[in-house]
This record gives structure tokens, sequence and C-alpha cells, in this order.
């Protein structure tokens, strides 16, 4: 082995809390850089690793050799490597997994081998044609009359695409020639990129004026951009105050300077508006990445941006990685929303680290809600980040009036008030909307004479009824039986159908109002591509009355003629066993409330509940953030829970149930010997059976670690990463709670 080689460090894909040395044979030297893959021998596998960056030297016993490179280009700068390094170990995820993570899945489809690179070539690159005009000067009047249009057309336009000529003039591939051999074209390959919006036309949009509340929160963010250092901020705007309005000026700003902006939603199919508010008021330069796309559609848009092509990038949560330099401003639209988080893999939550990110990069960060996270409010409060609010909506327009109709002694789905609300809300022109976090027609069948519910084999939950589908489905492993079916316990063929779902809903207002346009908006209903956005429009051009949906329908929608809106079961989230249910519940009810009356006839809210005296309710009916931030926070003192704890959780879960007892209580004792022998401040609570004990098949129990000291966190953390031995039969899941990144 040549000692003298270069000495490169390379991250591998593995779950290992590691990365390895590897030495660069001469006919690879001088193409190797950090940033780029290359394929490594591991064991007796082949591998593609990430370089990381040259090493001075090694304590490896026996290094090799890499096989080869995979880019010729670095997929990534310094500056993002060193973003990845931090993810890596704040969430004590390997590091190769993260580089995997953060690329687009389009990229891995292909390897370099006989191609030229994967920036610059590969198999899932398309290329296009596109004709120039040629320095040829022969007389025009010599062609044929298609051939001279063609060239006219190329003359006038500067260079043409074949695909539009294919459209313009049908086959012209002899005419082309023609004028090819003539020297009157010239013939150029260019990589095509995917264009999700290709059939979209865009109206053009100019800046509102601004009213004086968003005009002095413009002014404080704008303040901060001159100085280029890291200015975090809360927006806090209730519903329809003009946000979005603030964060395009803002970005308008960045970008006159040069600097490029990033912005997060949770989920783009759920918000085409804001695309297209987005897409309306800049001329070019956006590109958006979501799971909506095509694994092609992805890589483009990935590419687009490494290449510096997008000024704005636009995406869900695993936009936080996208390959945007110079990044000047990034905001966080619904910064409260859950979907920022990711729930499998790498565990990381897109809203943190766009503070982290955004740290590094010295950017400006608005992270905007009419409903912030406790945890954002109480940051702002001890000044890690400024607080901006807009208290009011725009043009003065007043926050709906809301109602509760008490459910006691009410049989039906759509009690009579709701219904005749319904009815006058249409009469006015009026459309309405009807939220239920429920899908399907009954949330469960039960036994007319066994009283046993029909439940799931494979999950501790029941079977929900969909009737359109004549199925009882689990909605978490997809478990599938024939509906309705007879009692799995006694075979009695007779089944009651309890708990409402959306589908249900339907079927009622249909019997209600049967003139009304009805849609339904949930995950049944929005498999197809684009079905978010065609059921959204028909709200927008007026072509639907009601629109019922599950918490789909909530999010950040703004439609002027919904002057109402009706909540079924409106405390349901209030029971889930986790302690940010009543914060969920009231971020939940008051985005749905805000719904209502955006347009110039005033709003009004209708709330079914059996019992709506809890002050998550209490405080969305009053649209009273301050009220509702005072009580949460104390019950969060008292019970130390985040802001004034940082929580992890260890999930264990495998098939065979004792080895998962077992697992856990041996993980448990371990854990509490490494907080004795270290001295650290952290509470181990449990082993307990998960809130959902058996899923998917698998048995599931969670131990929960609790430290008002983040630091003893992870020394506990970590410390028992190290030391554990992995068995393979229970799977172990490491989860760390979003925490304060300020
Ligand atoms: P939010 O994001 O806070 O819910 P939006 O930005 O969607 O609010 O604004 C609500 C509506 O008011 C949108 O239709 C938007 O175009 C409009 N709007 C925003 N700012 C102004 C303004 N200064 N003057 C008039 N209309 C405005
Ligand atoms: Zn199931």
């Amino acid at each position: 082995m040549n000692s003298s080689l270069p000495l490169i460090e390379v991250a591998l894909p593995l779950p290992l809390d590691r990365t390895f040395h590897y030495l660069v044979p001469p006919s690879l030297a001088g193409q190797v850089q950090p940033g780029i893959r290359v394929l490594v021998p591991f064991g007796s596998r082949k591998l593609t690793g990430y370089v990381l960056s040259f090493a001075a030297s090694s304590n490896a016993p026996r290094l090799k050799e890499i096989i080869d490179i995979l880019d010729d280009d670095p997929l990534w700068t310094g500056n993002e490597l060193e973003f990845f390094r931090w993810v890596s170990s704040y969430y004590l995820h390997p590091l190769g997994e993260v580089l995997k993570t953060a690329l687009p899945t389009g990229i891995n489809v292909q390897s370099r081998k006989g191609s030229c690179g994967e920036l610059s070539g590969g198999r899932n690159i398309r290329r296009e044609a596109v004709y120039l005009p040629g320095s040829g000067t022969s007389p025009a009047r010599a062609l044929g009359a298609k051939a001279a249009e063609v060239l006219e057309l190329i003359r006038a336009e500067g260079e043409v695409s074949a695909i539009v000529l294919r459209k313009r003039f049908g086959t012209c591939a002899p005419q082309l020639k023609r004028l090819f051999e003539l020297g009157l074209v010239e013939k150029q390959e260019r990589e095509m990129f995917r264009d999700p919006f290709q059939d979209e036309t865009i109206e053009r949009d100019t800046p509102r004026q601004l009213n004086s509340h968003q005009q002095a929160a413009l002014d404080i963010v704008l303040m901060r951009l001159d100085k280029r250092e890291y200015a975090p901020y809360l927006l806090h705007g209730v519903t329809g105050s003009g946000k979005t309005e603030v964060y395009l000026q803002a970005i308008a700003q960045v970008l006159k300077t040069g600097m490029n902006a990033l912005v997060l939603v949770p989920e783009i199919s759920l918000t085409p508006q804001l695309v297209h508010r987005f897409r309306a008021r800049f001329d070019d330069g956006i590109a958006i990445l979501h799971s909506g796309l095509s694994d092609g559609e992805r890589y483009d848009e990935w590419r687009r941006i490494r290449r510096g092509m997008a000024r704005i990038v636009i995406g869900a949560r695993s936009a936080i990685f996208a390959p945007l330099e110079n990044i000047g401003i990034i905001v966080v639209d619904e910064e409260h929303e859950a979907s920022f988080k990711q729930s499998d893999g790498l565990r990381y939550n897109a809203r943190d680290l766009a503070l982290v990110r955004g740290r590094m990069e010295q950017a400006l960060i608005i992270l905007g809600s009419a409903t912030p996270l406790i945890t954002s409010l109480y940051a702002a409060e001890q000044g890690k980040l400024g607080l901006i609010s807009l208290p009011e909506r725009v043009r003065g327009i007043p926050m709906p009036t809301v109602e509760t109709i008490a459910m006691q002694g009410i049989k039906t789905t759509i009690s009579p008030r709701l219904h005749q609300a319904l009815d006058d809300c249409l009469a006015n022109n009026g459309q309405a909307i009807i939220f239920l976090n429920r899908r399907g027609f009954a949330t469960f069948l039960v036994c007319n004479e066994c009283s046993q519910p029909l439940t799931c084999p494979n999950c501790s939950v029941t079977l929900t009824f969909h009737r359109g589908r004549g199925q009882s489905v689990c909605h978490y492993c997809d478990y599938t039986i024939p509906a309705p079916g007879i009692c799995p316990a006694c075979g009695c063929p007779e089944l009651k159908e309890l708990g409402a779902g959306t589908e249900r809903v339907e079927h009622d207002l249909r019997e209600l109002l049967p003139q009304a346009r009805i849609l339904r908006m949930d995950s049944d209903t929005t498999s197809g591509k684009g079905s978010h956005a065609k059921l959204l429009s028909r709200m927008s051009d007026g072509t639907a009355d009601i629109l019922i949906g599950t918490q789909m329908i909530t999010k950040g929608h703004d439609f002027p003629g919904v002057t109402l809106v009706g909540v079924i079961n409106g405390e349901a989230s209030l029971h889930m066993p986790d302690f940010r249910s009543a914060e969920r519940t009231f971020q939940l009810l008051s985005q749905v409330f805000g719904r209502a009356g955006r347009g110039d006839t005033p709003g009004r809210v209708f709330l079914q509940a059996l019992n709506p005296g809890h002050y998550a309710i209490q405080c969305a009916m009053r649209h009273d953030s301050n009220d509702f931030y005072r009580q949460e926070l104390e019950f969060r003192r008292e019970a130390g829970y985040p802001p004034f704890s940082f929580l992890a959780a260890i999930s264990l879960s495998g098939t065979a149930e004792q080895a998962v007892e077992q697992r856990s209580d041996a993980t448990t004792k371990l854990l509490m010997q490494i907080k004795h022998e270290l001295g650290l401040r952290v509470e181990v609570l449990g082993p307990a059976p998960a809130p959902l004990y058996r899923l998917r098949g698998r048995f599931r129990r969670q131990i929960l670690l609790k430290s008002p000291v983040r630091g003893d966190l992870r020394h506990l953390v970590s410390t028992w990463l190290s030391r554990r031995e992995t068995t393979g039969i229970v799977r172990e899941i490491i989860d760390i709670d979003p925490v304060d990144m300020t």
C-alpha cells in the first residue's frame, strides 16, 4: 500500500456512528474533492460513500483504495457538509444516512459508470434538441415554404426547441436537416428540466399596499437584512392578517440584494394557493420540492437549485436540505405544523433545522403562524426570537363569531342548528366548510348481540367502515375486510355503525341539502395527482358550495366566499394521549375557524361538541392566543414538559411480545445505570406500552427521558447508544423531541 496516496474521509450510509478513511489511487487523483460520491470497498461489498474531506493521517490498520468516483462536481458545498454534520450529531443519526436522506431519490437510480457524472449526465436526465439561427447566408427563397417558416420562427425567437417546432409545424425533420446543411440553423443538445407547472398559466400580481401592521413587520425584518447576520423572528399573525404578503415583500427585498430565499411549507399539495402566489409575484427562478413530484421531477429541481438556476426554493420539510447557496432568508410558514417533523429514518424537524441552517448562513428567519408553538412563544418571551405581531385581519375584516352547539341528546351527525345555519348560508350565496378529523363512514362497527367492536388483528385499533367501498379498513396497516359482514366473535350478522367520519357527513348533508354542491376532501378522495388542487379550485371558482374534510382543509386556504365553518366533534383531538393534545386542539380549531369570513361578509362558526368547556376550545372560540399561551404554559410548568424540559423517547418494538418486554426492561436498567454512574439529571420514565400498543403486528413499548438540562439528556442517550448491543429482534428508535434551537 502506497502511503503517499491522498487520504480522504468518507461517510457511508450505514447505521454506524463513525466515518471511514480511504486512499485515492493515482488513476483518480485530482478528481476527488469533498462533496462528491465515491464507490468504495466495504468488507465484501461495494458501497456508495460521500467524501467529506481530505485527511492528514489515519490510525486505521489497513487502508483500502476507492474504486471509482461517482460525480465530477461536488453535490454539496463545505457549508452544507458542515450543516449535515451538525444534523448527524444532534439527532444521533449516522452522517452517511443523513447525506443519503438529503439527496433527491432520483439521483440514486443511476451511477456514473459509462456516463459523465451526475450533474452533467446520466439516465435520469432528459435532453432535448434546440435550434438556433446559424451563420449561413443562402437566400431564404431557395427554401420550401415550410422550411422558410421554420427558419423565420427560429430567427425571430433566437432559439426554439424541437418540441415547440413539432407542435407548430408537425413533422419538420427534413426541413430542419436542409436548413442545417445550409448552415442556416444550428442544433444544440440541452438538458431539459421537467416542469411540474408546465400546464399552468399564471396571472401577474403586484405587491399589495401594506397596512400599518404589515409595514411595521416588514420594516423590522428588513432593518436586519443589511447587517447580514442571524436574525430569527416569530411572526404571530391571526388568520387572514396578511402574513404571506409580508413574506413575499421581504423575499423581494432579499432577492434585490442578490441573496436567495428558502420557503418551507407544511405540505405543498395542500397549499397550491401559496405556490401560486409566489409564481404570480416573482418572474422566474422558483424551484418546488415536495413529495408529490416524481423522482425525475424532484431530481431536476434539485439540479436546477444546485446550479443556481433558482432564487427561491419552496418546499415541504425535506427542502431544508435543498442545495441552495447564499441564503438570505428562510421562511417557515405555519411553523406549528406537526408535518415539519419527519417520523421515519432521520427523525428531524425542519422548523428547528431552519434556525440551525439560518444561523450558519447568517440569514433572516421568519417563523410564521396564527397559532405558534408554545415553545416558540416562550422563546420569544425569553428574547431568543424577535416577536412581530399582526393582531388584526387585513382591510379591517372581523374575526368570525363562534357558537357552540351542545350535542347531548342529539342523535344526528348534523345538529338542527347547524343544518339551519347551512341553509341560511347557502341561501345568501355563501360557501361553507365542514370539518371533522375522521375519514370513513363510521369509525367502528359494533356487534348488536355481543357488543364487540370490529378490530384490526394487527393493530390495537377499531376498523373504520367505508361505506362507498363496502369495506372495513384499518387506517394504520390497511388491513381490509368486506363490510358490513358478520361479527367475528359471535357470528351475528347485525353490526351497528358508531362514530361518524367524513363519508357519513357527506352522506347526511346530501340528504339534508339535496341542492347543494358538496365536495369531500380527505385522503380517500385525494389519492390522484393534482386531486387536491382540483377540489380546492372548485371552492375558489365558486362551483362548489360545501367542502367537507379532515385536517387537510384547515391549512392556509384563502376562500373569500366561505362565510360558515362547521366543526363536528370539536373535542376529538383533546383525547389524544399526548401532552401536546391541548396545544394541537387549540391550533387545529383556530386554523379551521380562521377559514371563515375572509371576504367581505363576516364569518360564523358553529362548533358541535359534547363538552366544549376545555380551555383549548374556549380560547380558540375567543381567538385568544395569549390566554391560551398563559394557561398552557402553566400546565407545562407544573407537569415539567417543554419548554421546561427536554425530552427524548426510545421506542422498542418487535413481533415477539416477550422479547420486547425483556428488552425494554434491560434498556431501562442500562439507562438508569448510566444515569447514576455519570450523575446525570434525567428522569427515566417507563417502560410503558406505547399509546398504540400493537401496530402493524408489532408490540410497542416506550421509555421517556426527561431532563431540565439538554446536555445531560444527550449525554445519556449517546452513552447508551455506544454501550448497548443491538439484538436485531427488537427494533429501537430514538426520537429527540423538537427543542429550542434558538
Ligand atoms: P395569512 O397568510 O395571514 O392568512 P394572507 O396573506 O393569505 O393572510 O392574506 C389574506 C388575504 O388578504 C389574501 O387574499 C391577501 O391577498 C389579502 N391581503 C394581504 N395583504 C393585504 C393588504 N395589505 N391589502 C389588501 N389585501 C391584502
Ligand atoms: Zn391494522
